[in-house]
């Protein structure tokens, strides 16, 4: 992976490629951002670009033996580790561990390398079960450093979620932390930062890697999705800076409206006037027709929360994630609010239809759908 893949982030690979040139670049880095962003594909590619034959000023050349074998995430001196559970490739008397997912865990990035825990746990078939990263890999870590880089320039250990280390595997891998080794470096690869013992990220350098903008994702799609220009800006418009949720809406796994809908139920439900009107510009961007398909996309989701609630649970047929939503969204539609969200939905269809203000209707539908969440059920 090189950074021309990244749409944006231009000041940050220019600080880590004048780093590498000068040889400054920190024994640990700890690259954060929410769900979405890039950092780990900023690791990647930082970790491509220090160990290529022939970089550039701008990036990696793509070309050598160094750059393909990172294009195949199987550089011999660039190890990753990784949350895990055990599933049926474990042997039943071993410990899980990085040997018996690695090459899902390639197979998943060359596919979306902007995943969250929940898609991993799904891949490895373990979406049930509590993800770590268990003691025995901080032991694994330390066996993968403890040799010189043998083809690159750096030993390069990409942690993606350390947060999912248990303490001791934490005060395992804080101890490598304090014991450098020439030439290996450390990318710990966070979404929740504060999740983290302060012991260790005290011991790295942070680089915050922002959200994309709906521009930045818009562009990913064209390039990488192949997708028209409208439907890109559209779904940009609706994923909200998280690069995974529009990657996963063009691969059909999410409905596009979900992550729009359920953000503005739950800025509704919790009275974030502000968020109301941030969702506002949202929606009269969308062009009437799609505006017209998400406020019956409301209404569906709303009647799948009252059948839900009706504890007629298996008539709700919902991917996993939107289920997820609606179990914990139903205790709040019922007989005494249901008829009034339906009555202010289909007249905001029918004024949108007439050419109504689209500002003017959902903002006024989502102040009165802030009431109904509030009145009581029968
Ligand atoms: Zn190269």
């Amino acid at each position: 992976m090189q950074f021309s893949a990244i749409p944006g982030h231009q000041d940050i690979k220019q600080v880590l490629i004048k780093a590498a040139q000068n040889q400054k670049v920190a024994h640990g880095l700890l690259f954060k951002g929410q769900e979405g962003t890039a950092n780990l594909t900023l690791a990647i590619s930082f970790a491509t670009y220090l160990n290529c034959e022939q970089p550039t000023d701008t990036d990696s050349c793509g070309e050598c033996s160094s750059c393909k074998k990172m294009s195949k995430l199987a550089h011999p001196d660039v190890n990753f580790f990784f949350p895990m559970a055990r599933n049926e490739n474990v042997p039943k008397n071993e410990p899980p561990s990085r040997q018996y997912f690695i090459k899902d865990f390639r197979n998943i990035i060359a596919k979306n390398p902007y995943l969250n825990e929940n898609d991993w746990a799904e891949t490895i078939g373990v979406a049930n079960k509590q993800l770590s990263i268990p003691v025995d890999e901080a032991r694994v870590i330390k066996d993968s450093v403890s040799l010189v880089a043998y083809e690159g320039k750096y030993k390069v250990v990409i942690i993606w979620l350390p947060e999912y280390f248990n303490t001791q595997a934490a005060n395992a891998l804080l101890k490598i932390l304090e014991e450098p080794q020439h030439q290996t470096l450390f990318f710990l690869v966070t979404n929740e930062p504060e999740q983290l013992l302060i012991t260790i990220t005290s011991r790295t350098q942070a680089i915050s890697v922002p959200q994309f903008d709906e521009q930045q994702i818009a562009d990913y799609l064209i390039a990488h999705e192949g997708i028209q220009e409208k439907q890109a800006q559209q779904i940009a418009l609706l994923a909200d800076g998280n690069l995974n949720a529009a990657i996963k809406m063009i691969a059909h796994e999410t409905d596009p409206f979900f992550p729009f809908f359920s953000e503005w139920m739950r800025h509704c439900f919790g009275k974030k006037v502000i968020d109301m009107v941030d969702d506002t510009d949202v929606f009269a961007k969308l062009g009437r027709e799609v505006q017209k398909s998400f406020l019956l996309y409301s209404c569906q989701m709303i009647r799948k929360a009252f059948v839900m609630n009706k504890q007629v649970p298996e008539l709700v047929k919902l991917p996993k994630e939107e289920f997820a939503f609606i179990e914990k969204f139903s205790p709040y539609i019922h007989l005494g609010n249901i008829d009034h969200i339906f009555e202010m939905l289909s007249q905001g269809y029918t004024h949108i239809e007439r050419n109504g203000n689209p500002k003017m209707i959902f903002l006024d539908s989502s102040l009165q759908l802030m009431q109904a969440f509030r009145q009581p059920a029968p």
